[in-house]
């Protein structure tokens, strides 16, 4: 289902605080790196919360997941800097085995009530593959977005669901908007072309992950301009826009 045509119903989104959540390193920069240039531009806090430790994104037999951590969170921190972000957190979970469980949807709770943000960006837990993009979504995508989907209702607005974290001093948060990745379904557009080269900045940050980064930037420039072909702008991101009630 295209949801296309109901993006303009939304007013216009000028968040103060941005929470990015998602898997691995690369994945934010890849689905909202102009999103979040744009926001951070326009004098948002931008924070990344990284589920896993990316510690298996690697072909090299020669690169321990001690070295590869390492690497990838430098590279994350770098890729934040470039679309002017405020920071990371990563959880370190496994890379490739995350769970649904209660112990990362309290880690993300914690970010939440912590952070306190208007507007989340994550994955589409809901998107299992992509017929017409020819990819299956990767299991942990799909557990980053369930798990921060719960954080964000009901787990972080209770003060009672985990009550440690309140007995701790963090207050109870509603986040009024969520902003979900999908590659197939979308209601809701951003105009990046002026973040563009933030986003191509962020992506050249991941170096370890591409032995051809020109043609990953290539690409990506040809998504975003046909995403921006929809509504008439150069380079555009799209997601699922709720606004919670
Ligand atoms: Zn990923």
């Amino acid at each position: 289902m295209d949801t296309s045509l109901n993006s303009k119903e939304f007013t216009a989104l000028t968040p103060k605080i941005v929470l990015g959540i998602a898997a691995h390193p690369d994945d934010l920069d890849f689905i909202a790196g102009g999103t979040m240039a744009k926001f951070a531009a326009a004098g948002a806090q931008v924070y990344y919360l990284i589920l896993t430790d990316g510690s298996k994104g690697t072909s090299d037999p020669n690169l321990s997941s001690e070295e590869l951590v390492t690497i990838r969170q430098k590279e994350q921190r770098s890729a934040v800097a470039a679309v002017g972000g405020a920071d990371v957190e990563f959880l370190g979970y496994p890379d490739g085995m995350l769970e649904i469980t209660m112990d990362l949807k309290r880690d993300i709770v914690k970010a939440i009530r912590t952070v306190k943000p208007d507007v989340v960006i994550t994955m589409d837990p809901s998107m299992l593959y992509s017929a017409a993009a020819g990819t299956i979504n990767h299991p942990d995508h799909r557990a980053a977005g369930q798990a921060a989907l719960d954080a964000v209702f009901p787990l972080a607005r209770d003060h009672l669901s985990f009550p440690e974290l309140f007995a701790a001093g963090l207050q109870p948060h509603i986040t009024p908007t969520v902003l979900l990745a999908n590659f197939d379904d979308r209601n809701f557009f951003m105009d990046i072309s002026e973040h563009m080269d933030a986003k191509m900045a962020a992506l050249a940050a991941h170096a370890s992950q591409f032995d051809d980064m020109d043609l990953v930037q290539e690409r990506l420039k040809q998504m975003a301009a046909f995403t921006g072909a929809k509504t008439g702008s150069q380079y555009a991101e799209s997601f699922i826009r709720i606004d919670i009630n």
